[in-house]
């Protein structure tokens, strides 16, 4: 079993790029363009939407990534990059975490969506705040 939330895919205006504008005033992570408040609305609550399905699949699975996950968006696309770099984070304990998954995704083959790396960081790295400050699995 799997927690999907749902977006529906946020594109830039200006140059195209899928991306999630999870907070006011974000710019595309692509080409700069700032995204307009009445725009990121709907997304302001994807990383609380992506801690609360990794709480969920914890908890079935003992794993963040579940054992079925179809990518039918750019945010279910986002959500299997968190799961793995946490499951495999908790699984090699390393003593600087946010270098740790930094570093992972860094060496992760992007292709030509160098931006897309960019932006995974970013929400990884808000993830990773309240997987750190919040006693998270409760
Ligand atoms: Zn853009």
């Amino acid at each position: 079993m799997s927690i999907h939330y749902q977006k529906p895919n946020y594109k830039c205006v200006k140059c195209e790029a899928f991306f999630l504008p999870f907070k006011k005033g974000i710019k595309c992570p692509n080409c700069g363009f700032i995204v307009k408040d009445t725009d990121s609305e709907e997304y302001l609550d994807v990383i609380d939407k992506i801690v609360s399905s990794m709480k969920v699949h914890k908890e079935i699975h003992g794993t963040y990534f579940p054992e079925v996950w179809l990518t039918a968006g750019y945010m279910d696309y986002m959500q299997s990059f968190i799961y793995r770099i946490f499951d495999q984070m908790e699984k090699d304990k390393p003593e600087d975490e946010r270098k740790y998954f930094l570093d992972l995704l860094e060496s992760m083959d992007w292709s030509n969506q160098e931006y897309s790396k960019k932006h995974v960081k970013e929400i990884t790295t808000e993830v990773y705040k309240i997987y750190k400050t919040k006693n998270f699995l409760i």
